[in-house]
């Protein structure tokens, strides 16, 4: 990671404002239109992905600024099935104003006649990953949601999407302390315009959490590597043991998951028990594993989803981030718990 200046660590400025250089504005002359220390982590999220990057005050702030800044009333996003449960949700606000939303099958050709298509590599919480390279011979714009997967294991840009968006809340922070979000822009319009909407609607990321994204940053490749691996092996274990009805997870055979990623599969898993009590019994039941919404921190959580998707997800279906613990011991606190569901 590059420095700021001689220091070893990256700098902190909360100034709203800048002063005139010889009356004129420089670039960080009012915050909400950009400053310093989100400059830098842009610069660095922009290499990371291979793009532009501009930071939001949170992942949705991002998805919001989206729609507000690439698309009009009348205008059709084709939602992947299965994505991430707050897009879809405040796609439907964004309905009010004349967006309209059709869902499809990600691992199948985006439909015709939509205006940007939308993809989550891989989705939360069912885990299944997108043909990238069927979506990218569609007319529209395609953007990936890589939160889960995050630069470290996919590059979305390099496989012909147009935008790349992180709830930076999750991996990129890893702390579990701060939220914000990342639009990654192959083209300077969509930048440009997106840098428009941000400004003029304040969804600009403060310095404090961007701070603590760049400091973050300085461990991503780390963590997500060791937690693919856990969660993998995790997985692996998972699928064999009686009281668990299906396992999700790319690494499990995904065969596009095989194609775009290069054996680390990122740190969510999602399985399957018998029924919402089962998973309801195991959620609360666990010593080492928070029971917990998010996902993407050092620590370990999980959660029965059907309490905030409902009928969409199955009763039984139990998310899972794996943090930095080590294998056994969240094997062993898994074991005791489904010992009992
Ligand atoms: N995209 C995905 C895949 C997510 O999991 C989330 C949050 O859970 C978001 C976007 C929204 O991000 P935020 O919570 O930072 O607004």
């Amino acid at each position: 990671m590059r420095r700021s200046g001689s220091s070893a660590a990256p700098a902190l400025d909360r100034s709203t404002l800048t002063a005139y250089e010889a009356g004129e504005p420089g670039p960080f002359y009012y915050q909400r239109f950009g400053h310093r220390t989100g400059a830098e982590a842009e610069e660095l999220l922009g290499e990371l992905d291979g793009g532009r990057a501009l930071l939001f005050s949170s992942g949705s702030a991002a998805e919001a600024a989206i729609v507000l800044g690439l698309l009009a009333p009348g205008r059709t996003i084709a939602l992947a099935e299965g994505a991430y449960y707050g897009t879809g949700s405040l796609f439907r606000l964004f309905e009010r104003w004349g967006v309209r939303v059709v869902e499809f099958d990600q691992a199948g050709p985006p439909p015709d006649g939509v205006d940007l298509v939308w993809l989550e590599a891989p989705s939360n919480p069912f885990l299944t990953f997108p043909d990238l390279a069927a979506a990218a011979s569609h007319p529209a714009p395609v953007l990936v949601d890589a939160t889960v997967s995050t630069p470290v294991l996919l590059r979305p840009l390099e496989h012909g999407a147009d935008l790349v968006l992180h709830s930076a809340t999750k991996y990129l922070g890893g702390h579990s302390d701060l939220l914000l979000g990342v639009v990654v822009c192959r083209a300077a319009e969509q930048h440009e315009a997106l840098l428009d909407v941000r400004g003029r609607t304040g969804m600009t990321a403060a310095p404090d959490p961007a701070w603590l994204l760049l400091r973050g940053l300085r461990t991503l490749a780390l963590r997500v590597r060791r937690q693919s691996e856990t969660a993998f092996e995790l997985a692996r274990r998972l699928e064999r043991h009686p009281s668990v009805e299906r396992v999700r997870y790319p690494g499990l055979g995904d065969r596009l998951a095989a194609r775009y990623m290069d054996g680390a599969f990122g740190g969510v898993l999602s399985f399957d028990v018998a029924s919402n009590e089962a998973a309801r019994r195991l959620e609360t039941s666990t010593r080492l594993i928070v029971n917990a919404t998010s996902l993407g921190g050092v620590e370990s959580v999980l959660e029965s989803r059907h309490r905030w998707e409902g009928d969409r997800v199955p009763p039984g279906l139990v998310r899972l981030s794996v943090g930095l613990e080590d294998v056994d011991d969240l094997w062993a606190d898994l074991e005791q718990v489904l010992a009992r569901v």
